[in-house]
């Protein structure tokens, strides 16, 4: 019997829908090519969610993400639902919920060049050449979950001698949550280049100096074959930048992540060509590392192959669908290396005829599948 996965489908905000479709296509053409049926089902994530129900992340939505083998994530967010009021609900905090309520402490980030959009790097060829990192990204504790609070009572803080706002996060972790984040870190550079580069700010930070004590005893202990170096964020940053091809694995705390995952991405010149995974002890979540990027959504133009690369991270790592994995990136190195692009990845040589839209971007894929 043909065995069937369900994928809950989360296409939330902006060009969210448009290109969860080109995702759930490569899906349909993988399962066919290979004997499995993905039975997507989609439900309300984001700014949708807010809209329907006032909830960013509705009840049926968390149970549906939890009985699902797999859940596949597009965006949320835009301006309808910025605002600063903090007792008004905002998207973000239906993905920050679902990474808790699903225990996804980690966020894995690969981050490659297709050769053939080396040249949309803003980075030199000779920097970029051989640029393959995995960032490992905390993503349950740190900074985003710590205690926080805003007060609006400093006496003549504020103008006019008026009553001004105070308020503070916290950055707090556990030993167990920088372990297992360690050990993921760890296990991934074993399958690669052997090299972990642990980002922290030790020293500033007694967060840091726990993790870096943590990290330092977990790699002595089990991992004695793989290489260790400490950065500390702000170098990390710098070094990024100076000699992206010396990283391997890079890990670190979930703000410095966010941060570092987003500057890593632009080595690449093409954010919409880097996907993610979210891996905890149950379902994993697989979405594209951009936003929801309002200024051109509903126009058939968004980059839909960071979506892609997601799905291959989830036949990967959900399905041990290694082949088929390994065929989806296929397809779309050829794809690129044929000429044919999204406006986004486009430069003043592509043919017009070669500038692609969303859903012919994903066909394209598809055909070369
Ligand atoms: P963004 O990633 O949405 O967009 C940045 C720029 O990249 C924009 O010019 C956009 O048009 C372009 N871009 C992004 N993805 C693209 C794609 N697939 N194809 C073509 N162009 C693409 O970041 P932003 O503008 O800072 O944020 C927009 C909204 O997305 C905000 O509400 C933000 O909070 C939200 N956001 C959501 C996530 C998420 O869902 N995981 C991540 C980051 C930002």
């Amino acid at each position: 019997m043909k065995k069937t996965y369900q994928i809950c489908c989360l296409p939330g905000d902006g060009i969210g829908p448009e290109i969860i479709a080109e995702g759930k296509k490569v899906l349909d053409a993988v399962g066919a090519r290979y004997g499995v049926t993905f039975a997507c089902e989609d439900t309300l994530i984001g700014g949708a969610a807010i809209d329907a129900c006032g909830n960013p992340l509705p009840d049926e939505t968390l149970e549906a993400a939890r009985a699902a083998d797999a859940v596949l994530l597009a965006s949320v967010g835009g301006p309808k639902w910025d605002t600063t009021d903090p007792a008004a609900p905002r998207p973000e905090q239906g993905l920050l919920k679902i990474r808790k309520e699903l225990g996804l402490y980690t966020n894995l980030r690969p981050v490659q060049i297709f050769g053939a959009l080396a040249g949309a790097s803003t980075l030199r060829p000779e920097i970029i050449d051989g640029v393959d990192m995995m960032i490992v990204r905390e993503l349950t504790g740190g900074l985003y979950f710590g205690r926080r609070e805003r007060f609006y009572d400093e006496p003549g803080a504020g103008t006019d001698g008026a009553a001004g706002q105070r308020a503070y996060d916290t950055l707090e972790y556990r030993e167990y949550e920088v372990e297992r984040i360690a050990r993921q870190a760890f296990e991934a550079a074993r399958k690669r280049r052997g090299k972990v580069s642990s980002v922290d700010k030790a020293n500033v930070l007694e967060t840091s100096r726990m993790w870096r004590e943590i990290v330092h005893r977990i790699g002595e202990a089990e991992y004695p074959d793989v290489e260790l170096e400490d950065v500390l964020v702000d170098n990390a940053a710098m070094q990024l930048i100076n000699r992206p091809a010396s990283f391997d694995v890079v890990v670190t705390e979930n703000m410095f992540g966010d941060i570092l995952s987003d500057e890593a991405a632009q080595i690449t010149g093409s954010l919409g060509m880097l996907a993610s995974a979210s891996l905890g002890d149950g379902v994993a979540l697989y979405e594209p590392s951009h936003g929801s990027a309002p200024d051109i959504a509903d126009q058939g133009i968004a980059n839909p192959l960071a979506q892609i690369l997601s799905v291959e991270m989830m036949l990967r790592y959900s399905f041990d669908m290694g082949e088929a994995a390994d065929a989806v990136r296929a397809a779309v190195t050829v794809v690129l290396d044929e000429g044919w692009r999204t406006r986004d990845i486009a430069d003043a040589e592509t043919p017009a005829e070669c500038v692609l839209g969303t859903a012919a971007m994903g066909d394209q894929v598809v055909a070369h599948l």
